[in-house]
């Protein structure tokens, strides 16, 4: 193939040029073909693509005929690099970075680049794709109006203990990466910190052959994959805490108690319903007890 050429299905192409700029490329997290076309021509057409591992980009590139030089940025040279590499695109050149999978700094190296990229004055391009967080969050059928990533746990046990439990009242759905070797001991750790009641997904081996979806209770789950080797990546989705059940029922009711000097009954009880998220019925029969001054 030529400079700047791609193929797709034995069909090739040429990229144009690019302007100068740092382009941060998604790249696929398994399946090869969840690349995009855009991706594909700005791969081709740069003068340099960083990598975290040459090698394993190396297959991607190659089933897509892309012969555009490569080079190593990855978390040991990224911080000692971002100066150059900067000065790099300073000087005119138009530069990738990939990761091994997905989107880079998504977990991945690239933050220390982007942060100096951006201080000179850069242009930072992205040009979005697959990443394993909205992949996972979007098939979990876990809440997805509000959601917080949290990437790797901390390894050491008791730290990771530690950190879920100062999680178990966050609202918002939680989507944490997790090693496969770690991942029966963060579940028994999520049964333990969350309560055993806790909605979980967890997400393997996405866009691939063997993906799974496992949903079920933090305590069933840590009970189905307990002493079990996993196979592939995984992803674990975990339910926000429940908000009904952290509210002091002192503070809703005295909240009723004002808003009943201000709004009808029926104004009232549907404001708090709606304001803390409770059974209708229940404020109603509050209300009453209130009227009647019980
Ligand atoms: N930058 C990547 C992204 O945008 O998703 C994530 C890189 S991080 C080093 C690797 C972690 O992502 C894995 O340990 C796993 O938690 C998750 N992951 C990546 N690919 C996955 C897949 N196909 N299925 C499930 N989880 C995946």
């Amino acid at each position: 193939m030529a400079e700047r050429q791609f193929s797709i299905a034995g069909h090739a192409f040429t990229s144009a040029k690019l302007e100068p700029a740092l382009y941060l490329v998604s790249t696929p997290i398994g399946h090869l073909k969840d690349i995009s076309i855009r991706a594909l021509e700005t791969l081709a057409g740069a003068d340099l693509i960083l990598c975290e591992d040459t090698r394993t980009s190396a297959k991607l590139l190659n089933a897509y005929g892309i012969k555009t030089q490569k080079a190593s940025l990855h978390e040991h040279n990224e911080v000692a690099q971002a100066q150059n590499i900067t000065n790099e695109v300073l000087a005119g050149k138009a530069i990738c970075l990939i990761s091994d999978a997905g989107t880079p700094l998504i977990s991945d190296p690239g933050f220390p680049l982007v942060r100096v990229a951006a201080e000179n004055g850069v242009s930072i391009i992205a040009i979005p794709g697959a990443s394993a967080v909205l992949a996972a969050l979007a098939v979990s059928g876990l809440p997805t109006d509000s959601f917080s990533f949290f990437g790797f746990l901390p390894v050491k046990k008791q730290a990771r203990l530690n950190r879920l439990s100062d999680l178990k009242t966050h609202l918002p759905t939680m989507v944490f990466y997790e090693s496969p070797k770690r991942t029966s001991a963060t579940l028994s750790a999520m049964a333990e910190a969350l309560g055993p009641d806790r909605q979980v997904v967890v997400a393997r081996e996405l866009t691939k052959r063997f993906e799974t979806l496992y949903r079920g209770t933090a305590g069933d789950l840590a009970a189905q994959f307990h002493g079990a080797t996993v196979k592939g990546e995984v992803v674990i989705l975990v339910a926000g805490a429940n908000k009904a059940a952290q509210i002091n029922p002192d503070e809703w009711r005295d909240a009723l108690k004002i808003l009943m000097q201000e709004l009808p009954l029926r104004g009232a009880v549907d404001k708090i319903a709606a304001d803390f998220e409770l059974k209708r019925k229940q404020v109603y029969q509050a209300a009453l007890e209130l009227k009647d001054g019980k």
